[in-house]
């Protein structure tokens, strides 16, 4: 064994632990491609004590607290994660690839987050309902759904857990984490936080796995009460599948395949800027990636040129340094599947305007920005998330057909329409299939707004007012006024 390596541990019921097979696994450094991190290998009876430990969270001192409690240790959290942005941003950096240069304000708009649902916390208020027996008070009650089980994926391991924990502790709900085998380090490190604000034991919980034993475990446990997941449409429907059996509630953040529809009269620069925004910030690794250009045909050759001339400029380099646009792919598997599309996508006939192979000089898993045009709408490049920086173009000539092209997709998750028409705008952003639509813009979010998609690309909303209502069960509570007997055979 390496002793260079830096060792994490899980977090379960308040206490940082080695797994119960005493066995662990590499992570991965995708820039310089070594070993760099030793985690915990946890076993079905790891995800077993944490789903207990949860559970007894929720029916201690956790339990007990008002919204008003659950806030100030929330804001408490949100102030240690300003405190340690620096060190859980360096972190994701070296185990994901990202760019510091991203992570670093990423990681400090962490904290605001939990300020934001630690807003909410205090205000889940119920209803009185009117009936028409008079002789009734009913009321509702917002209580929590109860033990989450959250399964995320590598490509931004923190900022989507916080997308989950926290509407889940505004709510009151305890949680088990289980992050990917391929970024699991910061969220390990970000769990040492809860002691310190003031958490009780077990209302966080993390595992990890280097097999799908630990997820598939967590999915299905018949002690979790909701499953959140982030990560593959394939991956979801198994989670969906696991958590139906428990009858339990999901939320699924899955895959994307969003449209650019650029219109000539948009400005090309802003619409160019925009592209490269969508599909090669964080190397097109995320779920909102806006892999599909759909262009009109008399401005197409300008701004592939703009979009081209700008790519073949992205610095590809070292994640930590300030001047790098583009780090690695995050891990051998994912850059085995771009490479793979890729050459699917010249035997299709693609036509590579710039990119469409790896940056051998760079090391680690590099492959350049990539501009592909003369795509059929029906190609694999087209229907298939990518999950990399590649970009698919194709032409319309007429808004009916930019939609109905935008709209020949199983996924829904985020679009962006380039255009100074105010009115064709706000027309298309309604008749985009989508859960998100940008006018004139891409890729910004907010806790105060809802993320989500429809069809493959998920159930549910992330963000927002709306994601509470995802971690609390309404009670409708009847009081009878009156004191009196009733006829006990009819219906109240
Ligand atoms: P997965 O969907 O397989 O992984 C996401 C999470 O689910 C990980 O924590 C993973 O654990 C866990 N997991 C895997 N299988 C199961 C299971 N049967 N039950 C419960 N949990 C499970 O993503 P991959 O890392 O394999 O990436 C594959 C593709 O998914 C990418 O190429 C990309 O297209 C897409 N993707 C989409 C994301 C998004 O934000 N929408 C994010 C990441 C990937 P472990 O990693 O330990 O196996």
């Amino acid at each position: 064994m390496n002793s260079t390596l830096q060792s994490f541990q899980m977090l379960i019921n308040g206490a940082a632990v080695d797994a119960g097979s005493g066995r662990t696994f590499e992570s991965m450094n995708p820039y310089s491609g070594v070993a760099w991190a030793l985690i915990p290998e946890g076993t079905v009876e790891d995800v077993d004590a944490a789903v207990q430990a949860a559970r007894a969270a929720l029916d201690g001192e956790w339990g007990q607290l008002t919204g008003f409690g659950r806030a100030a240790l929330m804001r408490r959290l949100s102030r240690l994660i300003a405190d340690r942005a620096e060190d859980l941003a360096r972190l994701e950096v070296t185990d994901t690839g990202k760019l510091y240069r991203e992570m670093a304000g990423q990681a400090t708009a962490l904290a605001g987050w939990y300020d934001y649902y630690a807003g909410l916390a205090d205000k889940l208020e119920g209803r009185q309902i009117p009936t028409p027996n008079p002789n009734y008070l009913v009321y509702t009650r917002r209580e929590p759904v109860g033990v989450v089980a959250a399964i995320t994926p590598w490509n931004s391991p923190l900022l989507l857990l916080t997308w989950k924990l926290a509407p889940a502790l505004a709510a009151g709900c305890t949680m088990v984490a289980k992050p990917s085998e391929h970024a699991p380090a910061s969220t390990l490190e970000f769990a040492s936080l809860f002691a310190e604000a003031g958490f009780p034991d077990g209302v966080f919980n993390v595992v990890t796995g280097s097999t799908r034993e630990t997820g598939e475990a967590l999915a299905g446990h018949p002690g979790v009460d909701k499953v959140a997941f982030t990560g593959a449409t394939r991956t979801g429907r198994a989670v969906a599948h696991a958590a139906a059996e428990n009858l339990n509630s999901i939320t699924l953040e899955l895959g994307g395949k969003s449209a650019h529809l650029c219109f000539p009269d948009a400005d090309l620069e802003a619409a160019a800027n925009g592209v490269i925004a969508g599909v090669f910030a964080a190397a097109g690794q995320t779920c909102m990636a806006g892999s599909r250009l759909i262009v009109h045909e008399d401005v197409h050759d300008e701004l592939v040129q703009l979009i081209s001339d700008r790519a073949a400029t992205i610095k590809l380099g070292d994640p930590n340094l300030p001047e790098t646009e583009m780090g690695p792919i995050a891990n051998a598997p994912q850059y085995h599947k771009v490479l793979q599309l890729l050459k699917v996508a010249a035997d299709e006939g693609a036509n590579v305007v710039c990119g469409g192979e790896p940056d051998d000089e760079q090391g680690g898993y590099f492959i350049r920005p990539t501009v592909l045009t003369g795509v059929s709408p029906d190609a694999t490049i087209v229907r298939e998330e990518v999950f990399g920086p590649v970009l698919a173009v194709y032409t319309f000539t007429d808004e009916s057909e930019a939609l109905r092209l935008a709209n020949a997709s199983p996924y829904g998750l985020a679009g962006a329409v380039w255009t100074k028409d105010v009115h064709r705008g706000h027309r298309i952003a309604a008749s985009i299939r989508a859960g998100s639509v940008w006018i004139n813009g891409y890729r910004a979010v907010a806790p105060s707004v809802p993320f989500g998609g429809i069809g493959n690309s998920g159930i549910g909303r992330e963000n927002g007012i709306e994601a509470i209502d995802a971690y609390t069960e309404t009670k409708a509570v009847w009081v009878e006024l009156t004191g009196g007997t009733r006829d006990p055979f009819t219906l109240g």
